[in-house]
């Protein structure tokens, strides 16, 4: 891949054409209204000279995508139904603004994977981001992947789309990010020679110290206030379970091809140290930032570059210490039934978040309680058939079977 983006220009010779050199890389952000499709938008807004953005999406919030044109003047916006692309067309138009409004799936694909198009940033939340991540991935481009859902449900195939497709999967998520950081580069890409451990980090989330006479009264409220990190609500309440570290032991199982049994999750409560590579020889590599997303951000848009992404570098003198814990599996289930879906594989780890999907809205909408979003994951895989992976077909199959299963047995009380 030609780096045109950088500095650098003294590495150019005079020869090149500079006019290659001067395009500025077309980016598709798919969620664009969310938190992690804000902090790309904030990185890519301080580097006008070198990005532009080509395509937004949100879903339901017309009103913030439509400010987001207004700043980023991006050719085409996407959003989920005809009425929302009806009411964002009109606002364009008010303002004499030449978007192309188009809405649905097919839309959403068509932005991840158009010839314009170099980076695209894969920032919906759940399973609804699965089809547009793929579409990504095998049209070749250099994919920023914060969707962790689409990868915990269709890894190899993601994975291997990409590869044969030529596409660059750079890790958003804050964990990955620091372990590719950790990981020894290759001309081939990272390589996990000696490695002992990856050692997967943890804030414990806001629950951490809560006895389990406490999680049964826990309200939304309380599991959404993460004590680190700003973000959405369903990867919110994830970090309060603990099933945001079950899906990124599975996202670090695809990424970095290792099994579970060299993943080891470590409870760090300042969420300063963002995950570490432990190596035969003793060493241990570590990336250290501040707890915000921004860096990671910053960290794939550039690659293999460095640039600023408007987060302050730690200042150590300030810190009070740094502090690490097991993680208690007893209390927080949902991370162990996630090691158990990665190591059963096939379509183990597509049914675990999809039935963890329906629990974490039924515990939003008050429907069901904090203790109980395990037991219908446990209940959800237990009462599901686990076939070989094989292709994208089983893997919507068992996706659509497991939101079944789920919300039957939320309905029934059963959970
Ligand atoms: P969010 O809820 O803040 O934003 C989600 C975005 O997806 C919004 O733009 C929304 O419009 C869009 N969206 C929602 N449902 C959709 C649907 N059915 N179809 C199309 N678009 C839809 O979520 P977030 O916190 O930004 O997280 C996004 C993804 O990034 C998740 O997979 C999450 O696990 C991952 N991630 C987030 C963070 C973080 O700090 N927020 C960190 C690491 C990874
Ligand atoms: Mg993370």
């Amino acid at each position: 891949m030609s780096d045109c983006d950088d500095d650098h220009s003294s590495n150019i010779s005079a020869a090149e054409p500079h006019d290659a050199c001067q395009q500025l890389r077309a980016i598709t952000v798919l969620g664009a209204t969310g938190s992690i499709g804000k902090s790309t938008l904030d990185v890519v807004a301080r580097h006008p000279q070198k990005y532009r953005v080509y395509a937004l999406s949100a879903h339901s919030r017309v009103d913030e995508l439509f400010a987001l044109c207004e700043r980023f003047n991006p050719e085409v916006a996407v959003v989920a139904d005809e009425d929302g692309a009806h009411k964002l067309l009109k606002l364009c138009t008010k303002k004499g603004l030449s978007v192309e409004v188009r809405h649905g799936p097919d839309a959403l694909n068509e932005i991840a994977s158009a010839a314009a198009v170099d980076t695209v940033v894969a920032a919906i939340v759940g399973a609804a981001g699965l089809m547009s991540t793929l579409a990504a991935a095998k049209a070749g481009k250099r994919l920023l992947l914060a969707n962790k859902e689409s990868l915990v449900m269709s890894g190899q195939l993601l994975m291997s789309a990409a590869k044969d497709a030529g596409a660059l999967i750079l890790p958003v998520d804050s964990e990955h990010n620091a372990i590719f950081q950790s990981l020894p580069e290759t001309p081939d890409g990272v390589n996990t020679r000696g490695i002992v451990k990856i050692l997967l980090t943890a804030s414990g989330g806001p629950l951490r110290n809560c006895t389990v006479e406490q999680l049964s009264v826990v309200t939304a409220q309380q599991a959404l206030k993460h004590p680190n990190w700003s973000m959405g609500p369903k990867i919110s309440i994830d970090s309060a379970t603990l099933m945001n570290k079950g899906l990124e032991v599975i996202e670090a199982c695809q990424l970095f091809s290792v099994s579970a049994d060299t993943i080891e999750v470590v409870v760090h409560p300042e969420s300063i140290i963002h995950s570490m590579v432990s190596y035969e020889d003793g060493s241990v590599l570590a990336q250290m930032g501040r707890p915000d997303m921004r860096t990671p951000i910053a960290h794939c848009l550039a690659w293999p570059e460095r640039i600023q992404s408007g987060v302050e570098p730690l200042n150590f003198f300030d810190l009070a210490g740094l502090h690490f814990e097991k993680p208690d599996t007893s209390r927080f289930p949902l991370l162990r039934l996630a090691f158990e879906a990665q190591r059963a594989g096939g379509t183990a780890p597509t049914i675990l978040n999809a039935a963890n999907e329906i629990a974490v809205e039924a515990f939003l909408s008050g429907s069901v309680a904090f203790l109980q979003l395990s037991q219908v994951v446990e209940e959800t895989l237990s009462r599901s058939k686990i076939s070989p992976a094989v292709d994208l077909t089983t893997i919507i199959d068992a996706d659509k079977n497991a939101r079944e299963t789920a919300t039957n047995l939320i309905n029934s009380g059963v959970a």
